[in-house]
């Protein structure tokens, strides 16, 4: 069962990751959480990475592709993978595709999770935090009791300066032209499918073990 997910910010992946790595017990293959291993580590990779991640910018391809193709090489891999903020180019894509060949592997699925951009904006900027003891709320998904206080600790909520709309807006905007071309990538190689994002997050994950039946 070897997987890719992708989706915009927002899309509920994450959420999805964990249901899949859980149910079909493959390793959860995050970039991004490998690279916050590594700056946290304060290993020579981290030190690559942090100065790219640190600006928003992707790290370059030769240092991210050399980490999958090391990770992939491990045992743990041998039944299926999740990669999950990889690939992130057509490039990586290409390098991809050349490594499995080298493993005797190729990709199953690509599984995209769809969600409208609108819907998108309103789960990213709806979200409030509590400046005393961080709880995070969402004004239509999980608002709390009394508009504005936390009811956990009656502290103030407030609006993280990343979720307001217009920073939200070109966080969207960047990730739907990046990923477009990856899209048209595996569109052509037949191996994207595209889950409904707008479903309950229960049934998003019934969708998705409905497409993984005939792999397991
Ligand atoms: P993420 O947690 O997936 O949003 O990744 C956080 C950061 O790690 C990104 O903003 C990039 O700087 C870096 N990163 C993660 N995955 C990749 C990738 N496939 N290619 C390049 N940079 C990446």
């Amino acid at each position: 069962m070897n997987l890719v997910l992708m989706g915009l910010p927002g899309a509920g992946k994450g959420t999805q990751a964990e249901k899949i790595v859980e149910q079909y017990g493959i390793p959860h293959i995050s970039t991004g959480d490998m690279f916050r291993a590594a700056m946290k580590e304060g290993t020579e990779l981290g030190l690559k990475a942090k100065s790219f991640m640190d600006k928003g910018e992707l790290v370059p391809d030769e240092v991210t592709i050399g980490i999958v193709r090391e990770r992939l090489a491990k045992d743990d891999c041998q039944n299926g993978f999740l990669l999950d903020g990889f690939p992130r180019t057509v490039l990586q894509a290409e390098a991809l595709e050349a490594l499995l060949s080298e493993l005797n592997k190729k990709i199953d699925f690509v599984i995209n999770i769809s969600v409208d951009k609108s819907i998108l904006m309103e789960r990213l900027t709806g979200r409030r935090i509590c400046k005393e003891c961080g709880a995070t709320y969402h004004l239509v998904f999980n608002p709390p009791a009394k508009e504005g206080i936390c009811d956990r600790c009656g502290g103030e909520l407030y609006q993280r300066a990343d979720d307001h709309a217009e920073t939200v807006k070109n966080r969207l905007d960047v990730n739907i032209k990046q990923q477009e071309p990856l899209l048209t990538f595996y569109e052509t190689k037949g191996y994207l499918r595209t889950i409904n994002g707008q479903q309950d997050i229960n049934k998003v994950f019934a969708d998705i073990q409905d497409l993984l039946r005939g792999l397991a």
